[in-house]
């Protein structure tokens, strides 16, 4: 370590080497934007990058939007926190217009998809208490899950990656194979609480649950007691094409952790819940400081007032349907690459051929200045910005067809 302090830094060196004072969980690409505009990212030296990443689905209007800027702008200059120890007129206002286009009865508001992923597992084995049932506080999670990196959220999850070196698992949990109806059943115990799922596993690798799957849950729920969980932190706010992916099966969910796409970028997470799954949740069950804070609920609502307009969802499945028919093209035309494509809206996956790496083709479309998301299962993400153009749709598909030729070339 001493060495790399006393290492002569060259103003060069200084610009282009990650710093060693950041923590080194992340194995960063060595590109650094200084700002954003829609759907482009732009380095110091004026490079243009085309995000098809969106932060990893969170950029769900792209970068600096005006609409978004204007609403923090004013919410900075009247007031930025408060506390939930008083009344925050923007929370109850987001609160109310969430729960008027979903399921939801209630709403709860804190900062990140983990500690929405947190809160909906605290509702649950609190409703359970209050109803005289406080044996039943286990969950049902599934194979390639993703609801966080906190330690229970990991446990919920089961990722042996993820939770190798941090000791024994939060209890709580139980892991089921993917997409098996019958091993669902099966685990149903006088412990069990609740199903916990993503309409689409989005860092599992875009793995879609058949709308007939998520309806078998929750028969199986309705059955036996359990609250259904969804976890929409990836999937929610316009990014399958409807503003919940579940809306597409037909069923509700009694809590949903949504954060990511719902904020455009700021930090913001909430759960939704029906009146009964929130009723374990009184005064000083649960809370968070920052949660509900005036600056975020200025940007939430601002999110809200252009993915709820009318045709912002028919445009998105219009894109996604424009995106779809240009992947199979890619598709057949180096199937000797890609074994497979996932598309939920803009949520899209490539599953890569098995001895292809997903971070050789995201290095290789780093290169033609197009961002993409890695994910389990071989996966390449592509996540543009819920209002992409139709102009930057052909540009992006233009310059994935290069880095897939660029990728062949390397492997020959
Ligand atoms: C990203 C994600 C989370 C975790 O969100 P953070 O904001 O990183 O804590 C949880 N669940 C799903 C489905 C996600 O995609």
């Amino acid at each position: 370590m001493a060495e790399l302090k006393t290492a002569p830094a060259t103003v060069a060196s200084k610009a282009h080497d990650p710093s060693p004072a950041v923590m080194g969980t992340y194995a960063r690409l060595n590109i650094l934007f200084e700002r954003g505009e829609g759907s482009w990212l732009i380095t110091e030296d004026g490079e243009r990058y085309l995000d098809f990443g969106s932060g990893v689905a969170v950029n769900a209007l792209g970068h600096a939007h005006p609409h978004l800027i204007d609403a923090l702008k004013a919410q900075a200059e009247k007031l930025w926190h408060t506390s939930n120890l008083y009344r925050i007129s923007q929370q109850e206002r987001l609160a109310e217009r969430l729960c008027a286009a979903t399921f939801a009865d209630k709403v709860f508001f804190c900062n990140s998809g983990a500690e929405a992923c947190e809160g909906v597992i605290k509702a649950t084995r609190r409703y359970h208490y209050v109803n005289g049932d406080p044996q039943r506080w286990r969950i049902i999670t599934f194979e390639g899950a993703f609801h966080g990196r906190t330690l229970a959220t990991l446990s919920a999850a089961g990722n042996p990656k993820h939770l190798e070196g941090f000791g024994v698992p939060a209890d709580g949990f139980d892991h089921l194979p993917f997409a098996d109806h019958d091993a669902v059943e099966a685990a149903i115990s006088p412990e069990t609480a609740a199903i916990m799922i993503e309409p689409v596993q989005g860092e599992g690798g875009v793995r879609i649950i058949p709308p007939q799957c998520l309806q078998g849950l929750r028969e199986l729920c309705d059955r036996h007691g359990l609250l259904l969980i969804l976890d929409e932190v990836q999937t929610g706010v316009g990014r399958t094409g409807t503003f919940f992916a579940h809306e597409q099966s037909g069923i509700t969910p009694d809590l949903m952790a949504v954060a990511k796409g719902v904020g455009g970028g700021f930090p913001l997470g909430a759960i939704l819940a029906s009146e009964e799954a929130a009723s374990g949740l009184q005064p000083g069950t649960h809370g968070s400081t920052f949660g509900g804070n005036p600056l975020a609920m200025a940007v939430g609502n601002a999110v809200l007032d252009i993915v709820l307009q009318p045709e912002f969802l028919e445009d998105v499945c219009r894109k996604s349907g424009l995106l779809r028919q240009r992947l199979a093209e890619i598709e057949d035309q180096f199937s000797d690459l890609v074994a497979e494509v996932r598309i939920a809206g803009l949520l899209c996956g490539l599953k890569l051929q098995d001895d292809v790496a997903p971070s050789d083709l995201i290095a290789a479309a780093a290169d033609e200045r197009l961002l993409t998301v890695g994910a389990g299962d071989n996966v390449v993400r592509i996540l543009p910005s819920l209002n992409v153009s139709e102009d930057e749709i052909s540009d992006g598909l233009a310059r994935l067809q290069r880095s897939f030729s660029r990728l062949r070339e390397n492997t020959l």
